[in-house]
């Protein structure tokens, strides 16, 4: 049964092959789990050269997405959701993606996502049509194409039934505010010669220890690399305990 039905405007459909044949998005949309409508606004043009972009008025340099082929693939994109379908403009103006907003996108029925080209879209259309702009970071990119396959692929992970192991996705970065343990496989004796090897505990066979370490892990880890995680998080006792002894184990080290 399909649960989230997304609607996208592109010049460059084709790109979208990128999520929609492989991985674990992949499979979100072989399963029916997530619908993919691809809507190009050439085709809500007149003229023979099927033109979507003009030279912007003021003068400058590059050309802008014209107005009126957007509104309609808008139009269109509505009609094959939702009529209130929220609208999403990937843009580097916007709200900086995470992942507690890729959850609340995950929570809709339908999505429709605008990609820009060239400078940009015609501010009209942006007023008229848009509901939320999101960035992908401050960088610029050539088009929205790819800032919006992320965002869908990252939002397909809370999609029931999308990624193969449900639990994946509760001791990933971000879930809790924290970034991931880290992690190791087989074979045991990897890369011994270069000296390293498999912390011992994990090894052991002991859960609440395995647990406690990891635990310690990600705490320790996003204290490090990403403090700013770590000031608009409380620590429960037994966190700020693990915490401490990662600190001390620092010092000691
Ligand atoms: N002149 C525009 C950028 C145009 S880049 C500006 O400075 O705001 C062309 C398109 O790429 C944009 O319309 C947008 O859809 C997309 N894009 C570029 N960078 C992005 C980012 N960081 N996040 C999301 N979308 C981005």
């Amino acid at each position: 049964m399909t649960q989230l039905h997304i609607a996208v405007v592109t010049l460059f459909p084709e790109m979208f092959q990128a999520i929609t044949e492989f991985g674990v998005s992949g499979r979100g949309f072989n399963q029916k789990l997530i619908a993919l409508d691809l809507i190009n606004p050439r085709c809500f043009t007149e003229d023979k050269h099927q033109t979507v972009d003009d030279r912007p008025y003021g003068g400058g340099p590059g050309m802008v997405m014209m107005a009126e082929p957007l509104l309609q693939a808008i139009e269109q994109a509505r009609c094959l959701t939702d009529s209130r379908s929220r609208v999403v403009y990937a843009s580097p103006q916007g709200t900086p993606l995470t992942q507690q907003k890729v959850l609340e996108l995950a929570a809709e029925e339908s999505l429709i996502f605008l990609c820009g080209r060239y400078e940009g879209v015609d501010e009209r259309l942006l007023e008229a049509t848009v509901d939320e702009e999101i960035s992908l970071g401050d960088f610029v990119v050539s088009g929205g194409e790819l800032p919006v396959m992320v965002m869908i692929d990252a939002i397909a992970r809370f999609i029931p039934g999308v990624l193969g192991n449900e639990l994946s996705k509760e001791t990933e970065s971000h879930r809790d505010g924290l970034l991931d343990c880290p992690h190791y496989t087989r074979p045991e004796h990897a890369l011994e010669q270069l000296g390293y090897e498999v912390p011992e505990v994990l090894l052991s066979g002991d859960h609440a220890a395995i647990r406690r370490w990891r635990l310690k892990m990600s705490l320790g880890r996003t204290w490090q690399r990403r403090p700013d995680l770590l000031k608009s998080r409380v620590l429960s006792a037994e966190e700020q305990y693990l915490l401490s002894e990662y600190q001390q184990d620092l010092g000691n080290s």
